[in-house]
């Protein structure tokens, strides 16, 4: 049985590509002057890798086949760069109603966007059903309150799934998994199968089943193994209600990034061909395929940079303080083994340290001794006034600020190339200013309370 020919090959930047470009990118930003005392730290976009991406994901699947392909909000949380992915077509996935509202103002359509959030308000729920924009109950009683809400729907109502949780196990990063036998997201499907399936029949405005495994560290195997078990249930739920009454599969995102070098793997290719085998109907046509990819899509385009204020040695250890630290990678700093990150090192003027290394420990700016980007890694010598660049950032760091220490926000620059084919600098996110980092410490006083 086969559904599916290759697409036409899509060209994933190399990693010699990659890797040139943040070369570049570096050297830009110490030419520019844009690393100072008052901005030390700063992320950056490369809208060509983004796009180069974007490509790669609508290449990955037939032409043929109905999808919707969506960017996970959480994974980049900026405008213009949302805006971008807009532009390029791409649907958004919100998981929280400030990233709604984000996805609204950077001009996805409704239809376009998909709402996830484990915790939705009767509010949330209800503005979703007016607005028409798509989401995923995550529990029964959650289906209860829809049931209330959308008797007052005046109009079409918008595509409504449930999510599963496949009970699949978990990957190598526990707290990435979200389908372990007891995940605090979506119906359990090997507790509630049959009820599963009778809510379905009850509720023909159902029609969409979704199911995310998790994030970072999930073998391709496993993310297919989840859809399998939920074109079965659609399969079930035809059988019982007599129709093809599940008509969207999303099969939510989580696919892997390697943090290792800059190549690109897997690809969205791998991922589609996983899909193929395991679960072939999904590309016969019968169903809309929505994803909601974040990391595989932003991660190898985006880059930090930070210059070492200070190279001292400490028992015998050299040690680089820079100004990136938990406020920026805090994945990294709290979960190492889990998440760690390149280093790159750079002179100030934006070339690349070649030469003999030495064990060394990059830390970052925070007050707490475990803020460290890396302990004991083989680099070359680095000395105070360097810059250290940070690959594969684009997803998650610089976009998911935490203000431990009340550490300002950086700069996020954008770069891509024009018509022209210069490339060409812009400002995603200007840095916070003190003055709204002390606004965001409180009222002056303890304001009146209204009641
Ligand atoms: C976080 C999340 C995603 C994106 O995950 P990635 O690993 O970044 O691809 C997609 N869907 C849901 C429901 C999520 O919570």
């Amino acid at each position: 049985m086969t559904y599916f020919s290759p697409p036409d090959s899509v060209i994933l930047p190399s990693a010699e590509r990659l890797r040139l470009r943040r070369r570049e990118i570096v050297g830009e930003l110490a030419l520019r002057g844009l690393i100072t005392d008052e901005e030390p730290l700063c992320g950056v976009i490369d809208l060509d890798t983004v796009d180069e991406l974007i490509d790669a994901l609508k290449a990955a699947y037939p032409k043929s086949l109905p999808a919707l392909h969506t960017v996970a909000a959480k994974a980049i949380a900026l405008r213009p760069v949302l805006a971008h992915y807009a532009q390029a077509g791409l649907g958004c996935e919100v998981a929280s109603p400030g990233e709604l509202e984000l996805a609204l103002t950077a001009g996805f359509a409704p239809g376009q966007i998909i709402f996830d959030s484990p915790a939705k308000t009767r509010r949330e729920i209800e503005m979703a059903l007016r607005l028409g924009v798509s989401f995923n109950v995550d529990n029964f009683e959650e289906l209860k309150r829809v049931d209330e809400l959308i008797a007052d729907i005046e109009g079409p109502t918008p595509h409504i799934g449930v999510r599963i949780n496949p009970q699949t196990g978990a990957g190598t990063i526990d707290a990435m998994s979200t389908a372990t036998e007891t995940s605090k997201f979506g119906i359990g499907l090997r507790d509630h199968r049959e009820d599963l399936i009778e809510a379905f029949a009850a509720r023909p405005w159902l029609d969409q089943l979704h199911v995310h495994s998790g994030s970072q560290g999930l073998e391709l195997e496993h993310t297919a193994r989840g859809v399998r078990l939920i074109l079965d249930l659609a399969e079930a739920i035809a059988q019982r209600v007599g129709n093809d009454q599940v008509r969207r599969i999303d099969v939510g995102g989580g696919l892997s990034v390697n943090f290792q070098s800059d190549e690109i793997t897997p690809t969205f290719q791998d991922h589609r061909s996983a899909l193929e085998s395991v679960v072939p109907e999904l590309f016969s046509g019968r169903f809309t395929l929505v994803t909601e990819f974040g990391r595989a899509l932003t991660a190898k385009a985006g880059t930090l940079v930070t210059r070492v204020e200070y190279a001292k040695s400490t028992g015998g250890r050299p040690i680089a303080i820079t100004h990136a630290g938990v406020q920026v990678a805090t994945r990294t700093v709290f979960m190492p083994e889990d998440w760690p990150l390149r280093i790159e090192v750079f002179d100030a003027a934006g070339v690349p340290r070649i030469g003999e290394t030495i064990l060394q420990d990059i830390a970052g700016p925070a007050c707490f001794s475990g803020d460290m980007l890396a302990v004991g890694r083989s680099l070359p010598t680095i000395t105070s006034s360097d810059l250290i660049a940070l690959p594969e950032t684009g997803g998650y760091y610089f976009s998911s600020h935490f203000s431990y220490n009340a550490l300002a926000r950086p700069a996020v620059y954008a770069v891509s190339t024009d018509e022209a084919g210069q490339r060409r600098w812009s400002i995603a996110r200007r840095a916070q200013t003190m003055e709204q980092v002390v606004a965001e410490a409180g009222e002056p006083d303890f304001a009146p309370l209204a009641t």
